[in-house]
C-alpha cells in the first residue's frame, strides 16, 4: 500500500457570480475590485474571468459580498 503523501492539498478557489438580475448598477464592486467586477454599457456588473479570484484579493471580494446594496454577489469556496 502506498502511504498517502503529507504533501500540499490544493487550495480551495474562490469564485464570485453576480446575479445580474438583482444588480442594479450601483458600481461599488467595479469601485473596490475592478480587478473581478466590470461593468456593461448599461452599469450592470460582471466577473471577470469565470469569477476565479485570486488569493491575494480574497478578502476584498469578501468585502464586495458585504456591501454590495443589492446583495447581487455569491462567494463560492472549494
Ligand atoms: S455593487 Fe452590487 S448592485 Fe452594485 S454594480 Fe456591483 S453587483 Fe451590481
Amino acid at each position: 500500500m502506498i502511504p498517502k503523501s503529507p504533501g500540499k492539498s490544493a487550495p480551495p478557489v474562490m469564485r464570485v457570480h453576480v446575479n445580474r438580475e438583482r444588480c442594479q448598477g450601483h458600481a461599488l464592486c467595479n469601485a473596490i475590485l475592478p480587478e473581478i467586477f466590470a461593468l456593461d454599457m448599461l452599469g450592470i456588473a460582471r466577473a471577470i474571468g469565470h469569477g476565479i479570484v485570486p488569493p491575494a484579493l480574497t478578502e476584498r471580494a469578501r468585502i464586495v459580498k458585504d456591501f454590495c446594496p443589492e446583495h447581487a454577489i455569491d462567494i463560492v469556496e472549494g
